[in-house]
């Protein structure tokens, strides 16, 4: 026998295998070979064992046939896509179903990889390498692709902050509350409620709650001696004050 390159999984151990066929000479024949490339060996003869064992286990490439009792090999590919403990493990399908109806319905069951039966171990073993050594670096590639994204988050919050600081920064400048004898809007004529007398402008109050709601209160003297009137000009009132 001529040596074999070991296999290496993602964390660089012996990466798990689990194979999955009812008949236990395909699987020996199969786990035999994959033992001489330093794969660790898991088993199941039925798709119910296979799909408890891929969840407890999580292999790190599953080898299954169509044919298997009480669940077929295509539920069983659907099922391990659909649980999260198993979503992203590598699938081999080995099948004596090659007609292309069946080969397409493997494919959208999720399998990564279809071999014909008979397939030569090494066949099935060069399919494993590839695979293997793909969601290695598709993992690496995901991971390195979550980290930019972190770093571009963070970055982007860093401006969002530092704009919304500007942004506050200038809404009070613009909306700081004072006394002014030139407000935005002139004060009107007004004459004293009480007596007829005309009023004379004081000063005005620049307030409100927030810059895009300003409000403008002038204040008057009564010429006569009645004293102080506040006039708001948003609600145009005249009140003593
Ligand atoms: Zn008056």
């Amino acid at each position: 026998m001529t040596a074999i390159t070991p296999l290496h999984a993602a964390t660089n151990k012996r990466p798990v295998a689990l194979l999955v066929d009812r008949d236990p000479d395909t699987r020996r024949m199969y786990a035999e070979y994959l033992k001489l490339s330093s794969c660790i060996i898991e088993e199941a003869d039925d798709g119910r064992a296979a799909l408890a064992k891929a969840i407890s286990g999580r292999p790190d490439i599953i080898v299954t046939e169509t044919h298997l009792p009480g669940m077929s090999g295509f539920d069983l590919c659907s099922l391990l896509r659909q649980d999260a403990a198993t979503r992203a493990i590598p699938i081999v399908v080995v099948t004596s179903d090659v007609v292309e109806a069946d080969v397409r319905r493997v494919w959208q069951a999720g399998a990564d990889a279809v071999l014909a039966k008979p397939c030569h171990p090494e066949a099935l073993l060069a399919e494993i390498r590839s695979l293997l050594q793909q969601s290695a670096s598709l993992r690496e590639r995901a991971g390195a692709i979550r980290e930019k994204v972190r770093g571009q988050l963070a970055k982007s919050d860093r401006l969002i902050e530092h704009s919304r600081a500007v942004r506050r920064q200038k809404l009070s400048k613009v909306h700081s509350r004072h006394e002014t004898t030139t407000p935005p809007i002139t004060p009107p004529m007004l004459e004293c409620p009480l007596c007829d007398q005309p009023l004379r402008y004081l000063r005005s109050h620049i307030g409100g709650v927030n810059a895009r709601h300003p409000e403008q209160w002038d204040y008057f003297e009564c010429t006569d001696g009645c004293g102080e009137f506040q006039y708001r000009e948003r609600t145009r009132k005249l009140r003593k004050v």
